[in-house]
């Protein structure tokens, strides 16, 4: 960290910053400017003390971090991008998979419509909630167990593979008997104590972006994950919360950019929750394929308009087929490898 101390301090005072510094568990190295002091304090800020307390002596000016807080999601700790293995499936380092299926499952022929639809079109992956996160405690909860049941029962007819929610560390054990994909969702993506237990089953874990959350603090929750040992992670972007109201969120496509060129891990695009309209979920996974995105979650529903959860934004059979087929020139454009 690098301390700034005000112009013209006092030589005693300069030397109250560095016995500060020093107590904190760094090395001072003071540099003497000519009218301004500035402390470099060696040490690793990750599991140090912040200095940034030291701002409360009158004669700091500022404390400037300057290591990055996550350290195993970084591509400085890994050279090359991180290959997600889903029981066979390869997620990253130039391979795309597409997930996708109902926001909900809701019944047998639903989700077996759904399953075989999704897979003619090419996705290889299906999704759908079992346990939802409603906004309000009277709208569709999810079928729960039953709902695990049938998703094992799409899986055992398709040979597709599972991603679904896991909504309380109550829960973690018996939903990873079903998935194959562990998926975080935007509500729970700093339930720290949610990540350590899905950590701990070892399962491919998908980690949704909260609705407000930073990109640091969206890293940080996913070096949990790695900390704790589980290295299969899959980070999501779904939008965020801004003033727009043609949109149900704002799809932010530069922190997919970012997290890309931050972190060595696959990114997996959500245009669904991001957008919240099926008419725009084609264009945005075009947009999410060509900025180097390495997967897609796309809601899709045999027949939207009668959706329990989320039908604004599901797209039928005949749309996602096209999306699919139009997607195609754009992964090989970004040297993405349809899985
Ligand atoms: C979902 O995928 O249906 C969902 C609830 O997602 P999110 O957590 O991103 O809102
Ligand atoms: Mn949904």
């Amino acid at each position: 960290m690098i301390v700034v101390l005000k112009p013209r301090t006092p030589k005693e005072k300069i030397q109250e910053v560095i016995e500060e510094v020093v107590k904190l568990g760094y090395t001072p190295h003071p540099i003497h400017g000519e009218l301004q002091t500035v402390v470099a304090a060696i040490g690793d800020e990750r599991t140090h003390l912040t200095l940034e307390s030291l701002t409360v002596l009158p004669q700091v000016e500022r404390v400037l971090p300057v290591q990055k807080r996550y350290k195993l999601v970084s591509r400085e700790s890994r050279g090359e991008d991180t290959i997600v293995n889903v029981d066979g499936i390869q997620i990253g380092g130039g391979y795309f998979a597409i997930m996708a299926g109902p926001c909900s499952v809701e019944s047998e022929d639903q989700l077996i419509a759904t399953a075989r639809a999704v897979k003619a079109a090419g996705a290889k992956i299906l999704r759908g909630g079992a346990y939802k996160p409603r906004t309000s405690p009277y709208e569709f909860q999810g079928l729960g167990n039953e709902g695990l049941r049938l998703l094992r029962a799409a899986r055992k007819e398709t040979g597709l593979k599972i991603i679904t929610e896991v909504l309380s560390e109550r829960d973690v054990e018996l939903v990873s008997e079903t998935a194959d994909i562990l998926q975080i969702g935007a509500r729970n993506a700093q339930n720290f104590q949610l990540l350590i237990e899905c950590a701990r089953s070892k399962k491919p874990v998908l980690l949704k972006r909260g609705m407000s959350e930073r990109i640091e603090e969206w890293l940080l929750a996913a070096e949990y994950l790695l900390v704790k040992g589980n290295p299969n992670v899959l980070l999501c972007e779904r939008g965020i919360r801004t003033f727009e109201t043609y949109t149900r969120n704002t799809l932010d496509l530069a922190a997919v950019a970012i997290a890309k060129r931050e972190s060595h891990l696959p990114v997996i695009v959500d245009p669904s929750q991001g957008c919240g309209r099926a008419d725009l979920v084609k264009v945005l996974c075009r947009g999410a394929a060509a900025m180097g995105a390495d997967g897609l979650l796309v809601e899709v529903h045999p027949n939207p308009a009668e959706a329990l959860s989320d039908g604004q934004q599901q797209v039928d059979f005949d749309v996602f087929r096209q999306l699919v087929h139009e997607l195609l020139p754009f992964l090989n454009a970004a040297e993405r490898k349809l899985v």
